[in-house]
Protein backbone atom coordinates (compact mmCIF):
# COMPACT_ATOMS: atom_id res chain seq x y z
CA UNK A 1 0.00 0.00 0.00
CA UNK A 2 1.44 3.51 -0.75
CA UNK A 3 0.52 6.18 1.67
CA UNK A 4 -0.02 10.09 1.06
CA UNK A 5 2.14 11.00 4.16
CA UNK A 6 4.34 8.88 6.12
CA UNK A 7 4.82 10.55 9.40
CA UNK A 8 7.93 9.93 11.50
CA UNK A 9 7.69 10.56 14.81
CA UNK A 10 5.57 10.66 17.77
CA UNK A 11 6.36 13.38 19.37
CA UNK A 12 4.10 16.46 19.17
CA UNK A 13 5.18 17.61 15.97
CA UNK A 14 4.05 14.27 14.88
CA UNK A 15 0.79 14.54 16.59
CA UNK A 16 0.29 17.65 15.43
CA UNK A 17 0.77 17.04 11.89
CA UNK A 18 -1.05 13.63 12.30
CA UNK A 19 -4.27 15.07 13.48
CA UNK A 20 -3.97 18.22 10.50
CA UNK A 21 -3.54 15.37 7.97
CA UNK A 22 -6.15 13.20 9.48
CA UNK A 23 -8.88 16.05 9.70
CA UNK A 24 -8.06 16.85 5.97
CA UNK A 25 -8.73 12.62 5.05
CA UNK A 26 -4.65 12.08 3.64
CA UNK A 27 -4.06 8.73 4.09
CA UNK A 28 -1.19 8.38 6.75
CA UNK A 29 0.88 6.50 7.96
CA UNK A 30 2.93 7.18 11.02
CA UNK A 31 6.06 5.35 12.71
CA UNK A 32 6.82 6.58 16.30
CA UNK A 33 6.36 4.42 19.81
CA UNK A 34 3.18 4.15 21.52
CA UNK A 35 4.73 5.66 24.72
CA UNK A 36 4.63 9.02 22.10
CA UNK A 37 7.71 11.62 23.62
CA UNK A 38 9.82 10.27 26.45
CA UNK A 39 10.63 13.76 26.43
CA UNK A 40 7.28 15.11 27.41
CA UNK A 41 6.98 11.80 29.70
CA UNK A 42 9.70 13.11 31.72
CA UNK A 43 8.87 16.58 32.41
CA UNK A 44 8.06 17.68 35.70
CA UNK A 45 5.69 20.26 34.93
CA UNK A 46 5.08 22.13 31.91
CA UNK A 47 3.45 25.66 32.79
CA UNK A 48 3.97 27.52 29.02
CA UNK A 49 1.52 25.03 26.74
CA UNK A 50 -1.34 27.27 26.44
CA UNK A 51 -4.74 25.71 27.45
CA UNK A 52 -2.92 23.93 30.14
CA UNK A 53 -2.20 26.43 33.08
CA UNK A 54 0.14 23.44 34.93
CA UNK A 55 0.51 19.88 33.88
CA UNK A 56 2.93 17.33 34.34
CA UNK A 57 4.24 15.15 31.42
CA UNK A 58 2.72 12.28 31.99
CA UNK A 59 -0.48 14.14 32.03
CA UNK A 60 0.30 15.78 28.78
CA UNK A 61 1.21 12.18 27.14
CA UNK A 62 -1.82 11.21 28.81
CA UNK A 63 -3.92 13.57 27.35
CA UNK A 64 -2.42 13.37 23.59
CA UNK A 65 -2.96 9.29 23.88
CA UNK A 66 -6.90 10.26 24.39
CA UNK A 67 -6.58 12.21 21.41
CA UNK A 68 -5.16 9.97 19.29
CA UNK A 69 -7.73 7.32 20.31
CA UNK A 70 -10.40 9.96 19.51
CA UNK A 71 -9.16 10.89 16.15
CA UNK A 72 -9.00 7.57 15.25
CA UNK A 73 -5.38 7.45 14.69
CA UNK A 74 -3.03 4.90 14.49
CA UNK A 75 0.67 4.35 15.62
CA UNK A 76 2.67 1.94 13.55
CA UNK A 77 5.30 0.90 16.18
CA UNK A 78 8.56 0.75 13.83
CA UNK A 79 12.10 2.55 14.58
CA UNK A 80 12.46 3.79 10.60
CA UNK A 81 16.01 3.24 10.00
CA UNK A 82 16.25 4.41 6.30
CA UNK A 83 14.29 6.45 3.66
CA UNK A 84 15.42 6.79 0.18
CA UNK A 85 13.89 8.54 -2.65
CA UNK A 86 12.35 6.74 -5.26
CA UNK A 87 10.54 7.89 -8.25
CA UNK A 88 7.93 10.83 -6.91
CA UNK A 89 7.99 9.37 -3.52
CA UNK A 90 10.21 7.52 -0.86
CA UNK A 91 10.59 4.59 0.52
CA UNK A 92 10.81 4.01 4.06
CA UNK A 93 12.27 0.73 6.12
CA UNK A 94 10.58 0.20 9.16
CA UNK A 95 11.99 -2.67 10.94
CA UNK A 96 12.00 -5.27 8.56
CA UNK A 97 9.20 -4.13 6.42
CA UNK A 98 9.05 -1.15 4.18
CA UNK A 99 6.46 1.23 2.81
CA UNK A 100 6.16 3.95 0.43
CA UNK A 101 4.63 7.70 0.84
CA UNK A 102 4.21 10.27 -1.52
CA UNK A 103 5.30 12.73 1.11
CA UNK A 104 7.67 12.53 4.32
CA UNK A 105 7.47 14.31 7.49
CA UNK A 106 10.31 13.82 9.63
CA UNK A 107 9.40 14.77 13.58
CA UNK A 108 12.26 12.65 15.09
CA UNK A 109 13.09 15.18 17.73
CA UNK A 110 17.09 15.56 18.85
CA UNK A 111 19.56 12.60 18.88
CA UNK A 112 20.37 12.96 22.36
CA UNK A 113 23.70 10.53 21.75
CA UNK A 114 26.86 11.44 19.54
CA UNK A 115 27.48 8.58 16.60
CA UNK A 116 30.62 6.85 17.76
CA UNK A 117 33.53 7.00 15.68
CA UNK A 118 33.15 4.23 12.82
CA UNK A 119 29.71 4.44 13.10
CA UNK A 120 28.53 6.19 9.99
CA UNK A 121 31.76 4.56 7.84
CA UNK A 122 30.48 1.23 9.08
CA UNK A 123 26.68 1.59 8.87
CA UNK A 124 25.52 -1.38 6.39
CA UNK A 125 28.73 -3.09 6.66
CA UNK A 126 28.51 -4.29 10.25
CA UNK A 127 26.72 -1.66 11.98
CA UNK A 128 23.34 -1.81 12.17
CA UNK A 129 20.09 -0.08 13.63
CA UNK A 130 18.00 -2.94 13.36
CA UNK A 131 17.83 -5.99 14.51
CA UNK A 132 14.75 -7.61 12.81
CA UNK A 133 16.31 -6.71 9.41
CA UNK A 134 19.77 -7.81 10.13
CA UNK A 135 19.82 -10.45 13.12
CA UNK A 136 19.90 -13.22 10.59
CA UNK A 137 22.98 -12.61 9.12
CA UNK A 138 25.09 -12.83 12.36
CA UNK A 139 23.76 -16.69 12.81
CA UNK A 140 26.69 -17.81 15.48
CA UNK A 141 28.53 -15.15 15.41
CA UNK A 142 29.91 -12.61 18.17
CA UNK A 143 28.21 -9.03 18.17
CA UNK A 144 28.13 -6.14 20.09
CA UNK A 145 24.75 -4.43 20.97
CA UNK A 146 23.85 -0.81 22.57
CA UNK A 147 20.58 -0.77 24.08
CA UNK A 148 19.78 2.78 24.66
CA UNK A 149 15.95 1.61 26.17
CA UNK A 150 13.99 -0.80 28.24
CA UNK A 151 11.66 -1.27 25.03
CA UNK A 152 14.20 -2.46 22.97
CA UNK A 153 14.85 -5.62 25.17
CA UNK A 154 13.58 -7.67 23.35
CA UNK A 155 15.05 -7.21 20.43
CA UNK A 156 18.41 -8.67 22.09
CA UNK A 157 16.43 -11.44 23.33
CA UNK A 158 16.09 -12.05 20.12
CA UNK A 159 19.39 -11.09 18.69
CA UNK A 160 20.75 -13.66 21.89
CA UNK A 161 18.25 -16.39 20.06
CA UNK A 162 20.71 -15.91 16.64
CA UNK A 163 24.46 -15.09 17.53
CA UNK A 164 26.66 -17.28 19.51
CA UNK A 165 27.90 -14.62 21.72
CA UNK A 166 26.23 -11.29 22.52
CA UNK A 167 28.09 -8.33 23.99
CA UNK A 168 25.56 -5.74 25.65
CA UNK A 169 26.27 -2.46 26.59
CA UNK A 170 22.69 -1.44 27.97
CA UNK A 171 22.87 2.43 28.36
CA UNK A 172 19.51 2.72 31.19
CA UNK A 173 19.53 1.63 34.80
CA UNK A 174 17.04 -1.40 35.32
CA UNK A 175 18.40 -4.29 32.73
CA UNK A 176 16.48 -7.37 33.28
CA UNK A 177 18.62 -9.68 30.82
CA UNK A 178 20.51 -12.22 32.19
CA UNK A 179 21.15 -15.08 28.93
CA UNK A 180 24.18 -17.29 29.30
CA UNK A 181 25.50 -16.00 25.59
CA UNK A 182 24.50 -12.27 26.61
CA UNK A 183 27.49 -10.59 28.12
CA UNK A 184 27.17 -7.62 30.38
CA UNK A 185 29.97 -4.73 29.48
CA UNK A 186 30.14 -2.19 32.62
CA UNK A 187 31.84 0.09 30.21
CA UNK A 188 30.60 2.17 27.64
CA UNK A 189 32.02 1.31 23.69
CA UNK A 190 33.53 4.23 22.46
CA UNK A 191 34.31 3.13 19.22
CA UNK A 192 33.86 0.66 15.96
CA UNK A 193 36.29 -0.06 14.08
CA UNK A 194 36.51 -2.10 10.78
CA UNK A 195 38.60 -4.21 8.53
CA UNK A 196 40.03 -4.27 4.54
CA UNK A 197 37.23 -6.01 2.84
CA UNK A 198 40.58 -8.03 1.96
CA UNK A 199 39.90 -9.45 5.14
CA UNK A 200 36.76 -10.84 4.58
CA UNK A 201 33.87 -10.58 6.91
CA UNK A 202 29.97 -10.18 7.12
CA UNK A 203 30.46 -6.50 6.25
CA UNK A 204 29.06 -6.43 2.68
CA UNK A 205 26.41 -9.38 3.33
CA UNK A 206 24.90 -6.68 6.63
CA UNK A 207 24.79 -3.99 3.93
CA UNK A 208 22.30 -5.87 1.68
CA UNK A 209 19.14 -5.36 3.79
CA UNK A 210 19.45 -1.21 4.16
CA UNK A 211 21.22 -1.11 0.22
CA UNK A 212 24.36 0.13 1.16
CA UNK A 213 27.25 -0.99 -0.64
CA UNK A 214 30.46 -0.24 0.97
CA UNK A 215 33.74 -0.76 -0.92
CA UNK A 216 35.70 -2.41 2.07
CA UNK A 217 35.07 -4.46 4.75
CA UNK A 218 33.10 -4.58 7.91
CA UNK A 219 33.13 -4.53 11.85
CA UNK A 220 35.83 -6.42 13.51
CA UNK A 221 36.08 -5.00 16.83
CA UNK A 222 34.30 -2.09 19.25
CA UNK A 223 36.82 -0.50 21.79
CA UNK A 224 34.98 0.66 25.66
CA UNK A 225 36.07 3.27 27.92
CA UNK A 226 37.93 1.29 30.18
CA UNK A 227 40.29 0.18 26.81
CA UNK A 228 39.56 -3.12 25.92
CA UNK A 229 38.71 -4.28 21.93
CA UNK A 230 36.51 -6.59 21.92
CA UNK A 231 36.35 -8.49 18.44
CA UNK A 232 32.70 -8.77 16.81
CA UNK A 233 31.53 -9.46 13.40
CA UNK A 234 28.81 -6.48 13.95
CA UNK A 235 27.08 -3.47 16.15
CA UNK A 236 23.50 -3.19 16.43
CA UNK A 237 23.27 -0.07 18.09
CA UNK A 238 19.54 0.05 19.06
CA UNK A 239 18.36 3.92 19.67
CA UNK A 240 14.95 6.20 20.03
CA UNK A 241 16.36 8.16 17.81
CA UNK A 242 18.95 8.21 14.49
CA UNK A 243 20.94 11.48 12.79
CA UNK A 244 18.76 12.59 10.04
CA UNK A 245 21.45 11.95 7.82
CA UNK A 246 21.98 8.68 9.07
CA UNK A 247 18.03 8.31 7.50
CA UNK A 248 18.20 9.91 4.91
CA UNK A 249 21.88 10.53 3.36
CA UNK A 250 21.26 13.76 1.01
CA UNK A 251 19.57 15.98 3.61
CA UNK A 252 21.50 19.42 4.44
CA UNK A 253 21.49 20.60 7.98
CA UNK A 254 22.36 23.66 9.99
CA UNK A 255 24.50 22.73 12.51
CA UNK A 256 23.26 19.76 13.92
CA UNK A 257 19.35 20.48 12.88
CA UNK A 258 17.44 20.04 9.67
CA UNK A 259 17.50 22.65 7.37
CA UNK A 260 13.98 24.04 6.58
CA UNK A 261 11.93 26.69 4.96
CA UNK A 262 9.41 28.37 6.09
CA UNK A 263 6.87 25.91 5.41
CA UNK A 264 9.01 23.30 6.75
CA UNK A 265 10.44 21.63 3.56
CA UNK A 266 13.66 20.47 4.10
CA UNK A 267 16.43 20.40 1.02
CA UNK A 268 15.00 17.37 -0.21
CA UNK A 269 12.06 18.11 -2.46
CA UNK A 270 8.64 15.85 -1.20
CA UNK A 271 10.69 15.88 2.84
CA UNK A 272 9.46 18.20 5.18
CA UNK A 273 10.76 18.26 9.16
CA UNK A 274 9.20 19.77 12.29
CA UNK A 275 10.00 20.09 16.12
CA UNK A 276 13.16 20.00 18.07
CA UNK A 277 14.38 18.48 14.77
CA UNK A 278 14.51 21.56 13.28
CA UNK A 279 16.26 23.16 15.83
CA UNK A 280 15.77 25.55 19.03
CA UNK A 281 13.74 26.56 20.86
CA UNK A 282 13.18 22.99 22.35
CA UNK A 283 9.93 23.51 23.24
CA UNK A 284 6.29 21.94 22.82
CA UNK A 285 4.47 24.77 21.64
CA UNK A 286 7.03 25.16 18.83
CA UNK A 287 7.15 21.50 17.75
CA UNK A 288 3.17 21.50 17.60
CA UNK A 289 2.93 24.39 15.37
CA UNK A 290 5.51 23.15 13.60
CA UNK A 291 3.63 19.73 12.86
CA UNK A 292 0.78 21.97 11.64
CA UNK A 293 2.72 24.65 9.56
CA UNK A 294 4.52 20.94 7.61
CA UNK A 295 1.05 18.97 7.60
CA UNK A 296 -0.70 22.27 6.04
CA UNK A 297 2.28 23.06 3.42
CA UNK A 298 2.19 19.06 2.86
CA UNK A 299 -1.77 19.18 1.80
CA UNK A 300 -1.46 22.11 -0.58
CA UNK A 301 1.42 20.16 -2.28
CA UNK A 302 -0.17 17.09 -2.95
CA UNK A 303 -3.59 19.31 -4.43
CA UNK A 304 -0.60 20.34 -7.30
CA UNK A 305 -0.49 16.63 -8.40
C1 LIG B 1 13.17 17.04 31.11
C2 LIG B 1 12.52 17.89 30.03
C3 LIG B 1 11.64 18.89 30.39
C4 LIG B 1 11.02 19.67 29.40
N1 LIG B 1 10.15 20.66 29.77
C5 LIG B 1 9.51 21.39 28.82
C6 LIG B 1 8.57 22.39 29.19
O1 LIG B 1 8.30 22.64 30.38
N2 LIG B 1 7.98 23.08 28.19
C7 LIG B 1 8.22 22.86 26.86
O2 LIG B 1 7.63 23.50 26.00
N3 LIG B 1 9.11 21.91 26.49
C8 LIG B 1 9.77 21.17 27.43
N4 LIG B 1 10.69 20.22 27.06
C9 LIG B 1 11.00 20.05 25.62
C10 LIG B 1 9.95 19.25 24.87
O3 LIG B 1 9.70 18.02 25.52
C11 LIG B 1 10.38 19.03 23.43
O4 LIG B 1 10.67 20.27 22.82
C12 LIG B 1 9.31 18.31 22.61
O5 LIG B 1 9.00 17.06 23.16
C13 LIG B 1 9.77 18.14 21.15
O6 LIG B 1 8.81 17.47 20.44
P1 LIG B 1 9.17 16.68 19.08
O7 LIG B 1 7.88 16.14 18.58
O8 LIG B 1 9.97 17.55 18.20
O9 LIG B 1 10.17 15.51 19.51
P2 LIG B 1 10.11 14.40 20.65
O10 LIG B 1 9.16 14.76 21.72
O11 LIG B 1 11.52 14.15 21.01
O12 LIG B 1 9.49 13.14 19.90
C14 LIG B 1 10.18 12.50 18.87
C15 LIG B 1 9.65 11.08 18.75
O13 LIG B 1 10.11 10.51 17.53
C16 LIG B 1 10.53 9.17 17.75
N5 LIG B 1 11.50 8.84 16.73
C17 LIG B 1 12.69 9.43 16.52
N6 LIG B 1 13.33 8.86 15.48
C18 LIG B 1 12.49 7.90 15.02
C19 LIG B 1 12.59 6.95 13.94
N7 LIG B 1 13.67 6.91 13.15
N8 LIG B 1 11.55 6.09 13.74
C20 LIG B 1 10.47 6.15 14.54
N9 LIG B 1 10.32 7.03 15.57
C21 LIG B 1 11.33 7.88 15.80
C22 LIG B 1 11.14 9.23 19.16
O14 LIG B 1 11.22 7.96 19.72
C23 LIG B 1 10.12 10.14 19.85
O15 LIG B 1 9.04 9.38 20.31
C24 LIG B 1 11.32 19.43 28.03
C25 LIG B 1 12.19 18.40 27.67
C26 LIG B 1 12.80 17.65 28.66
C27 LIG B 1 13.74 16.53 28.24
Amino acid sequence: MRYDVAIVGTGPAGLSAALNLKIHNKNIIWFGSKELSMKVERSERISNYPGASSISGPELNEAFSRQIEEAGLEITDRMVTSIMPMGKGFMLLGGSDVYEADRVLLATGTVQAKELPGEAELLGRGVSYCATCDGALYKGKRIAVICGAKRYEHEVEFLSELADTVYLFAQYSDCDIELPNVERLSSPITEIRGKDKSEGGSGEAASVSIGIAGPSGGVSSVITHDGKEIDVDGVFILRTAVAPTSLLKTLELDGTHIAVDRNMQTSVPGVYAAGDCTGRPYQIAKAAGEGNIAAHAIIESLKME
